[in-house]
């Protein structure tokens, strides 16, 4: 056996002084293990309160009075996003409406009832979850998002995400799914009520609140929805 391992040693020694850092070996189960628990291992998932207060704040005053796409020149307020930063449960929106915009927070309008009655109903209250968009202003006439505003914007609620690590997001509408899940092509009606992975995170895409208000045969769909998180919630104790 020795002479095996000293076999091994030698032949490994030869390939690295060739320059060799990796054999190209695949493991079962290992490799996947791996990339698996880096995900996991890569975000801020053992911050404590303090660290991620802090950390959003540092990442508020990052954006500053943000300038970096067009829809800067109409908004009254950044909607940064609140809630608690310890959450397992976040919810992810697409962007302020005019409600949003006036008062810099997310869901306060119309919309936004929607999504506390369900948050009630869920035997929660918006003070325990953490409620963000996408986008962090307002587009004009509340038209979607475009690619390139989205670019400059996305990688906010990203590290916001980082920051909190829920157990569970709740994306809301398909923008906000779509962007998350990284398929643009995707539609909401196919995906919602089935559980994707966000780096290691499980996310639940459903109905946006705003499509409830026109379609309220649908609530029960995302209270199917909510349900499920609510499952997952638990059985991650
Ligand atoms: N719609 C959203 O997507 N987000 C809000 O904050 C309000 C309405």
């Amino acid at each position: 056996m020795a002479t095996i391992v000293e076999d091994i040693k030698n032949i490994l020694e030869f390939y690295q002084a060739l320059g060799i850092e990796r054999l190209p070996i695949k493991l079962k189960g290992y490799n996947e293990k791996c990339s698996a628990s880096k995900n996991r291992l890569s975000s801020k998932r053992h911050l404590s309160t303090a660290d991620k207060i802090a950390a959003l704040k540092a990442l508020r005053e990052e954006i500053g009075d943000c300038k970096r796409c067009r829809l800067s020149h109409n908004r009254t307020h950044i909607v940064f996003g609140e809630g608690n930063p310890d959450t397992g449960l976040m919810f992810i929106g697409e962007a302020p409406g005019r409600e949003e915009d006036l008062q810099a927070r997310p869901f306060v309008g119309d919309a936004g009832m929607v999504l506390t009655r369900l948050i009630e109903k869920m035997g929660l209250k918006r003070e325990d979850v953490y409620i963000a968009n996408i986008m962090k202003c307002r587009p004009p006439m509340n038209r979607n998002p475009e690619v390139d505003e989205i670019a400059k914007c996305r990688a906010f609620v990203e590290r916001q995400i980082e920051i909190i690590q829920p157990e569970v997001i709740m994306s809301l509408g398909r923008i906000s799914a779509s962007i998350l899940i990284g398929n643009a092509k995707l539609k909401i009606t196919a995906i919602r009520g089935k559980f994707f992975d966000y780096k290691g995170i499980s996310l639940m895409p459903t109905f946006h609140p705003a499509y409830l208000i026109r379609n309220p045969k649908d609530k029960w769909l995302t209270w199917d929805d909510a349900q499920k998180v609510l499952e997952k919630l638990k059985s991650k104790g």
